[in-house]
């Protein structure tokens, strides 16, 4: 598999090399040069595979020979080895897929266990040591953590704001011990974002230490998510397949992005939405076509809380590889108050969700038609918004085992100040 930097088509390479830097050159992203499409006669066959299976399938498209079929296979039942994505009815034509089954309870999960499997292959080949940085408010650094969780070769040091993100979000990941180190920084998530940057910038550490973020602009995470796009449609009826829409709440756009290089391979998936909340850089661009980024809002769906999505250049890239108008995407974004009122909404009929699969929801509820199906996208279990949702919807949330286990053992973070010295000492 051979990709190019969306910012220097001179630039490319290979998938692992790619994985490796995360980024190109002048933080360009990579992109795939061949982008595979499934056959029409062979559709029907690829959807009625089991989802490991197919998901093998779908990415060796992609990678090619560079990993071993035998490898790949490996690696994708690893990764994947944790409960299925599932399609919940809510209403007569809308259903969520649900992606908050795996061990950290975010759809973050499948991404960078992936990612993992493939870095592990990297040093596998290699007999390096690879140090992964990043800095998180919550979701990333649980899914990251546990993601890497005794993989050979890989340290992990996840930085994150003192006091700034929840109990519960903390215990996730910081009582886990062996490879994984986490740092609690005395200040915000922003000195968090600044110290990963400098250390990225230092190429002396980068090279000594090996350093890999793993966020979501990693493309093994994005092509791994591309799986659960085939899996929802494989998992609706005949009659709903015709028809679909499929809302995605958005952040980097990763996910979005993921949904739409299921549908250039062919997936019949006949339009998307974009869903933000009032960090909107992207629906105020779709309607003015100006790139006007606001400074960030902090709301109630705080994995959405962005307002430079770093994926989007990737959106545009593929719409005009495939001469699709950008005008065929649906968006929109969502206050909270609207958020809140959806999300009692969602349970009147019967569903408890969370902030951000209310967003995707709730604009979803308002464009899909009589004849269409709509899904949208389920990103975490509602108990990982635990304070909000029981807050909005006045009920008590049973915490799912997979979280009361860790809130109950010790928190085994450093605490350091937002000092890059003191962080260099610390990686060297
Ligand atoms: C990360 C995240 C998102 C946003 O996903 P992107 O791929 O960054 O657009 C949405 N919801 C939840 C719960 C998340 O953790």
């Amino acid at each position: 598999m051979k990709l190019y930097n969306l910012k220097n088509y001179c630039e490319q390479v290979d998938f692992l090399k790619a994985v490796k830097m995360g980024l190109g050159k002048k933080q360009g992203l990579f992109f795939p040069i061949d982008l595979p499409i499934i056959p029409k006669n062979q559709l029907e066959e690829i959807i009625e595979m089991d989802f490991l299976t197919r998901s093998i399938k779908i990415l060796s498209m992609f990678i090619g020979n560079e990993i071993k079929i035998n490898d790949l296979t490996k690696y994708v039942h690893n990764a994947f080895s944790f409960s299925k994505p599932r399609i919940i009815p809510v209403t007569k034509n809308i259903s969520c897929l649900e992606l908050f089954h795996g061990p950290t309870l975010a759809f973050k999960d499948f991404g960078a266990r992936f990612m993992a499997q493939i870095i592990s292959h990297l040093n596998k080949n290699n007999d390096i040591t690879t140090t992964i940085l990043t800095a998180t408010s919550g979701d990333t650094g649980a899914a990251v953590a546990h993601a890497f969780y005794k993989i050979k070769n890989v340290k992990v040091i996840i930085l994150y704001p003192k006091g700034k993100i929840s109990k519960l979000q903390e215990s996730l990941f910081c009582t886990l011990g062996e490879n994984i180190t986490t740092i609690a920084i005395n200040g915000s998530f922003d000195e968090c974002q600044e110290l990963v940057k400098k250390a990225f910038n230092d190429e002396k550490l980068k090279k000594k230490t090996g350093l890999n973020s793993a966020n979501s602009i990693n493309i093994s995470r994005l092509l791994a998510q591309v799986c659960y796009f085939f899996e929802a449609y494989a998992l609706l009826s005949k009659e709903n397949r015709k028809k679909l829409i499929i809302s995605v709440p958005c952040g980097n756009f990763g996910n979005l992005t993921a949904g739409l290089l299921a549908k250039s391979m062919g997936l019949p998936i006949q339009s998307f939405i974009a869903a933000t909340n009032i960090n909107n850089t992207v629906p105020r661009f779709l309607k003015s076509r100006k790139w006007k980024p606001y400074n960030c809002i902090s709301t109630i769906s705080n994995a959405m809380d962005i307002s430079r999505p770093n994926n989007w250049p990737r959106v545009e890239e593929l719409f005009s590889r495939k001469k699709w108008n950008l005008n065929t995407l649906g968006f929109g974004s969502v206050s909270d108050q609207i958020t809140t009122e959806t999300l009692l909404k969602l349970k009147n009929i019967g569903y408890i969700s969370e902030p951000h699969a209310a967003v995707a929801f709730q604009l979803l509820e308002k464009k899909v038609k009589e004849d269409e199906f709509g899904l949208f996208l389920g990103t975490a279990h509602p108990s990982k918004f635990k304070d909000v949702v029981e807050n909005v919807l006045d009920i008590k949330i049973k915490l799912p085992k997979k979280l009361k286990k860790p809130s109950k053992l010790p928190i085994l973070s450093h605490y350091m100040k937002p000092n890059f010295e003191k962080l260099k000492t610390f990686l060297k």
